[in-house]
Parts: C-alpha cells; sequence; structure tokens
C-alpha cells in the first residue's frame, strides 16, 4: 500500500508541475499577445500619422491647376493613400478583437437610411463604367426604421459585405434584403442578406473565408486591393452584436452572405416607413 500511496504522491507531484509549468506558459501567451496588440496599436498610429499628411496634402493639389497626366498621377496617389489607410484600419481593427478590447458604442441610428447610404458611398467608389448592376434595397414592412446599436460598425459590417458583392459582381445586382426575426421589449432581431451575381466562391474555399488573411485566389487579389481581413472582423463584429453569419455560393453565379443582428429598441418615435425604395 505504501508503495501505492507513493507512488500516487510523485504523481500527483508531477501533475501539479506540470499544471505550473502550464500556467506560466499561459501567462507568457497572454503577455506576448499583450505586447502584439500593442505594437500593433504603435505602429497603426505612427504609420497613420504621416499617411493623413500625405492625403491632405494630395487633396490640395487636387484642387491645383493640374493638367490631366498629373491630375492622374495625384488621383493614384491619393486612392492608394486611402487604400493603405483602410488596411492599417482593418489591422489595428483586428489586434483590438484578438485583445478583446473592441466595445461596442450604441446609439440611435436610422438603418434603411444607413444601408441607402453605404449604396451610395460604394457605388461612387467602386462602380465604373464596365460594370452594370443594380443595387437593390428591400426591407420588409415590419422592420423597425430606427434602432439602437453601434452604427460605426454596423456600417463597416454592410461596407465590407456590399463593398465585396460589388468588387465581384461584373453586371447583374447587389440586393440587401432586411427582415424582421423577432421583436421584444428589449430587443430585436434581423436579419439581413447581400446577395449577389458575381463571380462566386468555389465550395472548397467556403470554410477559410472567415479565416485570416484568405483570399479565394491569389489572381483574384491582386486585380482587387484587400487585406483578406474583412471577412474575419466582419464575422467577429456580428457575433460581438449576438449575430451569426453564413455564406452560400456558386461559382459563375454569385453568392449571398446571410448573418442577423440584435438591436435594442429605439428611444426614437416609431414612424411608418415611407414606401419602400424598389
Ligand atoms: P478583403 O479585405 O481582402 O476583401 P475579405 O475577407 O473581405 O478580404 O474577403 C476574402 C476573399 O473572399 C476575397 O479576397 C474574395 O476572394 C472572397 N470574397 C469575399 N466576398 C466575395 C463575394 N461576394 N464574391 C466573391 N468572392 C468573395
Amino acid at each position: 500500500i505504501s508503495q501505492t500511496t507513493k507512488e500516487a504522491r510523485e504523481h500527483a507531484l508531477q501533475l501539479e508541475e506540470k499544471s505550473a509549468q502550464l500556467h506560466i506558459a499561459n501567462k507568457e501567451a497572454t503577455e506576448s499577445n499583450r505586447l502584439k496588440s500593442q505594437f500593433l496599436a504603435n505602429i497603426s498610429h505612427e504609420v497613420r500619422t504621416p499617411l493623413n499628411a500625405i492625403l491632405g496634402y494630395t487633396k490640395l493639389l487636387q484642387k491645383d491647376q493640374l493638367n490631366l497626366h498629373q491630375l492622374t498621377y495625384v488621383d493614384t496617389i491619393a486612392q492608394s493613400t486611402n487604400n493603405l489607410l483602410a488596411t492599417i484600419g482593418d489591422i489595428l481593427d483586428f489586434s483590438k478583437i484578438e485583445a478583446g478590447k473592441l466595445v461596442l458604442e450604441p446609439s440611435d441610428f436610422n438603418l434603411q437610411e444607413m444601408i441607402d447610404e453605404v449604396f451610395h458611398t460604394l457605388s461612387s467608389t467602386l462602380l465604373n463604367d464596365d460594370k452594370a448592376i443594380d443595387l437593390i434595397p428591400s426591407y420588409s414592412a415590419d422592420v423597425p426604421a430606427w434602432v439602437k446599436g453601434d452604427a460605426i460598425r454596423v456600417r463597416q459590417i454592410l461596407t465590407n459585405l456590399v463593398g465585396n458583392a460589388i468588387k465581384f459582381t461584373q453586371n447583374g445586382s447587389v440586393q440587401v434584403v432586411v427582415n424582421l426575426t423577432s421583436k421584444t421589449e428589449h430587443a430585436i432581431e434581423i436579419s439581413l442578406q447581400v446577395i449577389d451575381t458575381g463571380l462566386g466562391i468555389p465550395s472548397s474555399k467556403l470554410n477559410q473565408l472567415f479565416k485570416p488573411f484568405s483570399q479565394v485566389d491569389p489572381s483574384r487579389s491582386r486585380n482587387f486591393s484587400g487585406t483578406g481581413l474583412g471577412l474575419v472582423i466582419t464575422k467577429k463584429l456580428i457575433e460581438q452584436m449576438n449575430g451569426t453569419i453564413q455564406v452560400s455560393s456558386e461559382e459563375g453565379r454569385g453568392s449571398n452572405f446571410y448573418f442577423s443582428l440584435t438591436f435594442k429598441p429605439s428611444d426614437k418615435a416609431e414612424a411608418p416607413l415611407p414606401a419602400l425604395h424598389k
């Protein structure tokens, strides 16, 4: 018996030692993660400041009397600077989310107006003459116009998904379909779909989409700038709003990103909806 007790004691000691080692390793991992996030935050700040200076002076140049060549160069500088700023923003958001430091800031906003605004902004930046895309918002009549949520983050989710839909569609339509799932005194659950008629995504790549730095194929990413972080951030933001996101897609026919978001009811008076846009 005493031999067994001795063995058991030794075993317990070994376990204790292992658990202590694990605890130290965990602590070190948490600390190195914290340092990584801190480093990314510092770098982002350091890079953003000069980029904003470049952008500011570029905008001044755009107002000058430039010839057509010069104007093209300056426009390209402005566009590239904007792309870099967006990339830095993505990296910063990603590190904030990883560090669990992204905090939602709820306020009252009009979801329908936001969708219109996102369409408007993206169509002026992403639509060009060789694309023929109808942008179609469609809300079911029971969706409240006003909700309470983090408007900036909801706009970011919509901009990422609708932006991708427009980027990867040559002709046809990009539709945002909004439905009410449930409504109680404390919570409004809304389901949204962003449906495009574009390139689609091969089924073998679907499960990688929400993983960091994934791009469906390298030739696509060469044509369309991006960090491969957009959908990762989008998914995390949706989850932080107690929602989920899924995708179905068919190559050559288009994709459907469907997701849900939970809001609080807005204090703003509920005006009846105007006639639907389309
Ligand atoms: P990025 O920020 O680089 O656009 P995302 O995470 O938003 O990265 O998207 C990752 C990749 O998923 C894109 O590079 C693209 O290949 C593919 N993708 C995303 N949305 C669509 C879509 N609507 N249609 C086709 N491919 C898409």
